[in-house]
């Protein structure tokens, strides 16, 4: 569906397509409104596509006494492994402690206590050396005292987004990419009237009516609305990740290292077939219409962190990068990492902003923002809890014969009910995992049949992750690709030859690995 076709009266805008408009939108349409979800560039294309891929409660936030956000992120953590299984999957980790540890066992064990109690089940144990060295292989044994093994979780987040927005869509709600607000409007009496917005590649432009519109547009919000708070403004982080393929950094589970550095946390995560390793944490002073992209400082960084437990790697063997930004909330006066991850909203006549937060608690953030529009009917927040985060496709669809039921969860997780249409359509071989990826080939041509693809890298970037988790991007699998989604892609071969030239050149400037 293009601009052109949209109704032009809603009962609500939200703008942003990252994960907080998405829950926004399925949360609305949940309720009986009528929705629109506009997004400047592609759905998860912002700070929701780069995360560190962990649903998780953050120890961190306990150290640091945020218990709130941990309690609020814990609880939500146990829903999503619930009622995402497939999607959100539980992830061991394990935290070693060596001489001379930031936080040491007591503290540690401390938090850990709390995470489970906030679970409301034991989830860690603590491992002496030569135990925790069976568990975790690559940790060195020099100065290793011990440490712990915890769960947490991971997430495919761009395709949490996606999910979002399908389910919200199934309940007629309305989603459209490269569509950017351009203004909010007001009556001359100050009264919210809508929004102003361009499609950004064909240039046409519209205008849509709502009495409330939700600016969920995260590191970009105060372009539209500024907050009204004297001397705090959204301070942009930049967090960036390398991707390494999982037989260059073999894992059994999950790491959480100290970097020898700083002492900050950073995360060694099995994700999809290869390995998501990060992140940093600085100011992001390059302008948010660009794609963000690691540095080489971050690069240096990160692999002096690794060559703790791996001497011999190098950035040569990685397979992509990628960078995204934080929106946090500051008056400015503390290191990046003391900065509050507590999600803010303020409001002005009819218009709400809604930013900072976790991909974790996007429910939570969803809801304040639209009990703060005043448009949630009196059921009052415990109500809309208790609604399951999915519509339950386990009791609706049966498991192809020829799929594995981990495959087949991982696919309901993934495409909720329109999973079985997927697999109904796929031809042989397409029910087949690309190599080196847990993605199969059936997930791309479906993505070119319904998920609104525009260009290249929407598909290989978002809708599918071959973009980070294959050499070169995928380059070796674009013929297949192509012949797989060319049915359902309005593109002549002119056209495939600019799309291809596109991606490659977008990924080499911002995903392929640092030379450092
Ligand atoms: C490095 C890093 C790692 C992280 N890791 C985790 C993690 O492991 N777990 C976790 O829970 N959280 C994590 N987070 C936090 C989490 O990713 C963010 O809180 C979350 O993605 C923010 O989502 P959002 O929808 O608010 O913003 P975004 O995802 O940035 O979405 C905002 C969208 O608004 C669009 N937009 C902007 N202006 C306009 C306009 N005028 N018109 C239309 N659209 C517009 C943008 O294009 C963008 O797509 C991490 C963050 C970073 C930076």
């Amino acid at each position: 569906m293009f601009l052109e076709d949209v109704e032009e009266s809603w009962d609500l805008v939200v703008i942003g397509g990252g994960i907080t408009g998405a829950g926004i939108l399925l949360e609305a349409a949940r309720a009986g409104l009528r929705a629109l979800l506009l997004e400047q560039r592609d759905f998860a294309w912002g700070t929701s596509g780069r995360s560190s891929k962990l649903v998780h409660g953050g120890l961190r936030y306990i150290r640091d006494g945020h218990l709130m956000l941990t309690r609020v992120s814990v609880r939500e953590r146990e829903r999503l492994l619930r009622e995402a299984a497939g999607l959100v999957e539980p992830l061991e980790f394990v935290i070693p402690i060596y001489d001379g540890h930031k936080l040491g066992k007591k503290a540690l064990g401390f938090a850990l206590t709390i995470y489970s109690i906030l679970a409301h089940k034991r989830q860690h144990v603590y491992l002496e050396a030569a135990e925790l060295r069976e568990r975790a292989s690559l940790l060195v044994s020099e100065g290793l005292q011990g440490g712990f093994q915890y769960l947490d979780a991971r997430v495919d987040d761009a395709r949490l987004v996606l999910r979002v927005i399908q389910e919200a869509e199934s309940l007629g709600a309305c989603a459209l990419n490269y569509c950017a607000v351009t203004e909010v409007r007001r009556s001359r009496a100050g009264k919210m009237r809508g929004v102003g917005v361009r499609d950004v590649e064909t240039g046409v432009e519209r205008s849509f009516s709502s009495p409330v519109v939700i600016n969920a547009t995260g590191a970009w919000a105060e372009s539209l609305h500024p907050c009204p708070e004297p001397g705090r403004r959204i301070r942009p982080l930049r967090g960036s990740h390398l991707v390494f393929p999982a037989s260059v950094i073999p894992l059994e589970r999950a790491l959480t290292l100290e970097h020898p550095v700083d002492q900050r946390p950073v995360f060694l995560i099995p994700w999809e077939g290869v390995v998501v390793y990060g992140t940093t944490d600085l100011d992001h002073h390059e302008d948010l219409s660009h794609e963000p992209v690691i540095s080489t400082e971050e690069a240096r960084y990160l692999m002096e962190g690794l060559r703790h437990i791996l001497p011999g790697v190098s950035t040569a063997q990685c397979l992509s990068s990628y960078a995204g930004v934080r929106p946090v909330l500051s008056r400015g006066d503390r290191p990046p990492s003391k900065e509050s991850r507590e999600h803010a909203v303020w409001k002005d006549e009819g218009l709400v902003t809604v930013t900072g937060g976790k991909l974790t608690t996007f429910r939570r953030l969803a809801w304040d923002a639209l009990h703060a529009a005043g448009v949630l009917p009196g059921k009052g927040e415990r109500e809309e809890r208790k609604a399951p985060v999915f519509v339950r496709t386990a009791e609706i669809l049966n498991r192809p014969p020829d799929l594995s039921p981990e495959t087949w969860a991982r696919l309901m997780g993934r495409y909720g009910a329109a999973a079985g249409d997927m697999v109904a359509a796929a031809g042989a071989g397409d029910l087949d995992a690309v190599p080196g990826t847990r993605t199969l080939w059936v997930e791309l041509a479906h993505a070119a049949r319904c998920g609104k693809v525009r260009h290249l890298e929407d598909l290989l970037l978002r809708r599918v992750r071959l973009g980070v988790c294959t050499p070169l991007g995928g380059r070796e699998h674009i013929e297949r690709v192509r012949t797989l989604c060319a049915p359902h892609l309005p593109w002549d071969q002119r056209r495939w030859e600019e799309e291809i030239a596109a991606y490659v050149r977008l990924w080499e400037h911002h995903y392929a690995p640092p030379k450092v």
